[in-house]
């Protein structure tokens, strides 16, 4: 079968980030992660004899146009589009017209919006398969093999019948991880992907599990397409590790499962990096809590001559009682010492905050932004990443929201306004452009004569003036992404 898996352009209010992300924005400067999960689902479907289209309009600047165009040369059988939130309705339209185009052309939607409201686009659009859960690679495959008459649909689809929309029930996360094959880096164009703040390149991603052993936090729209946690045996980690460095030079690696696995199997993946040799070839990063850090040292320093350099952990709000409404299940403590402890073994600390909680006053924000100032002053973290709190559907942030009305639109019809361009919810005393300001502040809020002297001083190599210059033109982007209410 002809399929083709894309991510076309869609007009907005910037470039839109939708790989690979928990929470959705229009960008001012594009940022493009690979979305690791329909990567593997090209693979394996490739690997199944299939001819796989990999076709990214927004991380290669192509116009919807040449998308059409695209189409109507390859003449896929089956399209495959992930969606969010704040662009459903974008991707609604599409589905229209591709159908328009081609009536023949079965469409597929996957994501966590979707996920949470499977049959609404099957209401709202031509679209023929929902696929619910967050494994888009077994149930793809699932889905083909059903297509082709090789067995029943696999759990989790969405579709139509007679007119009437049916479902095959609950998703499964039951595959096992270990049984699918290291992504295709050449078939999905991986070289097309990268963070602002790598080092060294070639940079890839890597995908150690799905996606939080955690998995409770209140506001985070991927606890619903992964409810349950899988991991990775380390071997298949470091076996796919070895192969990035030996087949493709590969000197950077994030790994970005959702908060990357710690305990034994972390220690276990250090020492294996450093048995294979691995610590000298790349500098490896991931997404962590810090509480899984607080009151082990041994573990950081471990980490860092593993070769880690980079840990990515929400601060979300240095207010106890937010963290607990959240969910978090972290204390403001644990954060701190999580930070000084990975900060003091030598690993760069990027933390992220959230402001405009329904429940947090402007003097609760500013204890943030005070936490966060004070973080970055003492060089316990190297980063800050601000965003504002968007009440996805699914989530249970997403169900309070709409029982106590904080939501400031009409909550069902208006998905296009949960895209952060404004506060999504209503705040005690704050107004919503009073929000995007507190944003905007925290970016700035690090960029202090010690911060600027800090980076002029650890510019050693042509790699490290590099990152500097696109680390600063990411913070003026995100400066102006939050200046302003944008419409
Ligand atoms: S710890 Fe992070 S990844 Fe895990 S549920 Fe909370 S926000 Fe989501």
């Amino acid at each position: 079968m002809k399929i083709m898996i894309a991510y076309p352009a869609i007009k907005g209010k910037g470039s839109p980030m939708l790989t690979q992300n928990r929470q959705f924005q229009w960008m001012s400067l594009g940022s493009y992660i690979f979305p690791l999960v329909m990567a593997s689902a090209a693979t394996l479907l490739h690997r199944q004899g299939h001819d796989v289209i990999w076709y990214d309009g927004i991380a290669e600047h192509l116009s919807q146009d040449h998308f059409f165009h695209k189409i109507a040369n390859e003449k896929p059988e089956l399209i495959v589009l992930e969606t969010k939130t704040p662009v459903v309705k974008l991707h609604w339209a599409l589905i229209d017209r591709i159908k328009l185009l081609n009536p023949e052309i079965r469409v597929v939607l996957v994501g966590d919006h979707v996920t949470a409201l499977p049959a609404e686009s099957l209401h709202k659009s031509r679209v023929d398969f929902v696929l619910t859960g967050g494994d888009y690679d077994f149930s793809l495959k699932g889905l083909v093999d059903a297509l082709r008459g090789k067995s029943s649909l696999p759990s989790g689809v969405y579709y139509r019948e007679n007119g009437n929309i049916k479902n095959t029930g609950k998703f499964s996360l039951k595959a096992d991880l270990n049984a699918l094959p290291f992504i295709d880096r050449e078939l999905t164009k991986a070289h097309l992907y990268f963070e602002k703040w790598k080092k060294r390149e070639p940079f890839r991603y890597t995908m150690a599990g799905r996606d939080c052993q955690w998995g409770r936090c209140t506001f985070c729209s991927w606890t619903n397409l992964y409810p349950s946690f899988r991991v990775r045996r380390v071997e298949s980690l470091l076996d796919e590790i070895e192969m990035l460095v030996g087949e493709y030079g590969v000197k950077e690696i994030f790994d970005d499962t959702g908060n990357f696995p710690a305990g034994e199997w972390l220690k276990k993946f250090c020492n294996g990096l450093i048995e294979r040799g691995l610590d000298k070839e790349i500098l490896f990063s991931c997404n962590m809590r810090f509480d899984f850090l607080a009151n082990r040292p041994e573990l950081t320093d471990l980490m860092k001559r593993a070769g880690f350099r980079k840990m990515k952990s929400g601060l979300e709000s240095a207010n106890q009682k937010t963290l607990d409404r959240i969910n978090k299940n972290v204390r403001v403590e644990q954060i701190v010492e999580g930070c000084r402890l990975a900060s003091e073994a030598g690993l760069d600390i990027q933390l992220t905050v959230m402001v405009g909680y329904p429940w947090e006053t402007r003097d609760d924000a500013r204890r943030t932004l005070d936490l966060a100032r004070s973080l970055m002053a003492r060089g316990y973290a190297e980063m800050l990443q601000a965003t504002v709190v968007v009440p996805y559907p699914g989530t249970a942030l997403f169900r309070d929201a709409v029982k106590n009305r904080w939501i400031r639109f009409e909550p069902v019809d208006s998905w296009e306004r949960y895209d952060m361009t404004e506060p999504a919810l209503k705040t005690v005393d704050m107004g919503p452009e009073e929000v995007m300001r507190l944003c905007s502040r925290i970016y700035k809020s690090f960029i202090t004569p010690r911060f600027v002297m800090r980076q002029v001083l650890g510019i050693r190599t042509m790699e490290d003036l590099k990152y500097v210059m696109r680390g600063s033109r990411a913070v003026i982007g995100h400066i102006l992404d939050f200046a302003r209410i944008r419409s």
